[in-house]
């Protein structure tokens, strides 16, 4: 029986079992975790509006066939001549491989940014992020020094407003329940660049940052950071700024695997794939989600979203399925929905199908855009119980 392996049950990973589940094909998927995290949504988790159960879900809820295994291990190697995917635990033999390990997050080589910033770059880390800031506050309570309260964020794109939005959100009620001023409060969000968010059309960017400092957030642009030594950011010019809690979302790059593991790749560690998804370097593995590096008709590289994610996902398991058969291929020409920030739960900006939207509207349809996720991941069974458990209704 032919073997197929999955590797990361993110957006790709689980489109791609998913897809194979549906057509009863056997195959096995590997991930450090036995749930998928929904990791559009981690600044929710990092802000303090829900609990990190309501982000993941059990990845055997989704694959319903006892065609499918599921191994929880810890991925640390690909060796292409033996075939084999090496984890902590054991390796995992393939005749097709669907790698999709995702990102991690970009340093750029700042020094003493890695070691000490904290960052969203899974379930854990997102929530960890908000222990943080609790007990940093709890911290000033006992000791009155007021960095505690201070929250550097490096990065105005989508990851570092949106959580800025949640922090905004959550923040005042966090002081209310340790007796703490808000106004004592300081959130920063950082920039290199002349301006914050530069994927949201230009004439939304005032509504975003009217909005969040009318919450009492300061955002900063033509600021760059060079360095980041214990509690401290350290930015060109020579300023510093002490805070308690130093988030870096200043941008992301694949899983450093593919690179180890002597595949080609693009400046940010992504393979490079084909229009049918398989690698460069071997035409039995297909590389999916954030760790691809696909490019459209005009060799411009798509961008590492869960929506290009989720439909590479999809394609690499179609396509694997159509060799199998002996049926043609289908190269990957995905659809763009557009592309939704939250500022907080009640209003937002972006776009649907390119036209610019804000406020409740964009709320709106970003509350729509996760319950189009989960409804195509695992039905009205998984979109109704979890849409219910985020919303809290
Ligand atoms: P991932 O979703 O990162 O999945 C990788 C999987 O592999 C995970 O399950 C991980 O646990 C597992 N894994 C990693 N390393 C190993 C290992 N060594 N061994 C075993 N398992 C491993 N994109 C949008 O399109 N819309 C949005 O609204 C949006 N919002 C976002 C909000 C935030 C806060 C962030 C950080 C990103 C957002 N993105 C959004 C981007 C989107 O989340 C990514 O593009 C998407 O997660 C990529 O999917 P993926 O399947 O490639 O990787
Ligand atoms: P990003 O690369 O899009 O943005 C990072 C920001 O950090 C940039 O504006 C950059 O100029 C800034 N920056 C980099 N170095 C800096 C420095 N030294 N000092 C100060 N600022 C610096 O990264 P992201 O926001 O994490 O997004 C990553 C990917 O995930 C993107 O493809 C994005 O579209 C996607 N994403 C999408 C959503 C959404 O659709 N709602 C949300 C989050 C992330």
């Amino acid at each position: 029986m032919t073997k197929i392996v999955i590797v990361g049950a993110g957006y790709a990973g689980m489109a791609a079992a998913a897809h194979l589940d549906k057509a009863g094909t056997p195959f096995t998927i590997v991930n450090n975790h036995d749930y998928h995290y929904l990791t559009t949504l981690l600044h929710e988790a990092a802000g303090g509006r829900g609990p990190g159960s309501n982000y993941q879900v059990p990845i055997k809820e989704v694959l319903r066939q006892d065609s499918s295994e599921l191994v929880v291990d810890q991925i640390t190697g690909i060796d292409r001549n033996k075939k084999v995917v090496v984890g902590q635990a054991g390796e995992y033999a393939y005749d097709y491989l669907i790698y999709g390990l995702g990102w991690v997050s970009e340093y750029f080589g700042i020094k003493g940014l890695k070691e000490n910033s904290l960052s969203i770059t899974n379930l854990d880390s997102a929530v960890g992020i908000r222990e943080h800031i609790e007990n940093e506050f709890k911290a000033y309570v006992k000791d009155g020094d007021k960095r505690h309260l201070r929250i550097a964020l490096g990065g105005a794109g989508l990851t570092g407003i949106e959580l800025m939005g949640e922090l905004l959100e959550y923040l005042p009620q966090l002081c209310k329940s340790l007796d703490i001023p808000f106004s004592e409060v300081d959130v920063q969000c950082i920039e290199a660049m002349p301006t914050i968010l530069p994927m949201v059309a230009p004439h939304l960017r005032p509504y975003v940052a009217e909005t969040l400092t009318k919450k009492g957030g300061k955002l900063r642009t033509n600021t760059k950071i060079m360095e980041v030594t214990p509690g401290v950011v350290h930015l060109d010019g020579g300023e510093t700024v002490e805070a308690g809690t130093i988030v870096w979302t200043g941008g992301v790059r694949a899983n450093p695997l593919l690179t180890e593991a002597g595949f080609t790749v693009d400046r940010r560690g992504r393979g490079k794939v084909n229009s049918f998804l398989q690698s460069a370097d071997d035409d039995h593995i297909f590389i999916v989600g954030d760790s691809a590096w696909a490019e459209d008709e005009n060799g411009k590289p798509f961008p590492p979203t869960a929506q290009m994610a989720e439909q590479m996902g999809a394609l690499a398991a179609h396509n694997l399925l159509a060799q199998l058969n002996r049926q043609p291929m289908k190269s990957f020409k995905p659809r763009n929905w557009g592309t939704l920030c939250s500022l907080g739960s009640e209003v937002g900006v972006g776009d649907a199908f390119g036209v610019p939207i804000k406020g409740v509207t964009a709320a709106l349809a970003k509350e729509g855009s996760k319950a189009k996720y989960l409804w195509e991941l695992g039905g009205m069974r998984l979109a109704g119980n979890r849409t219910k458990q985020m919303m809290r209704i």
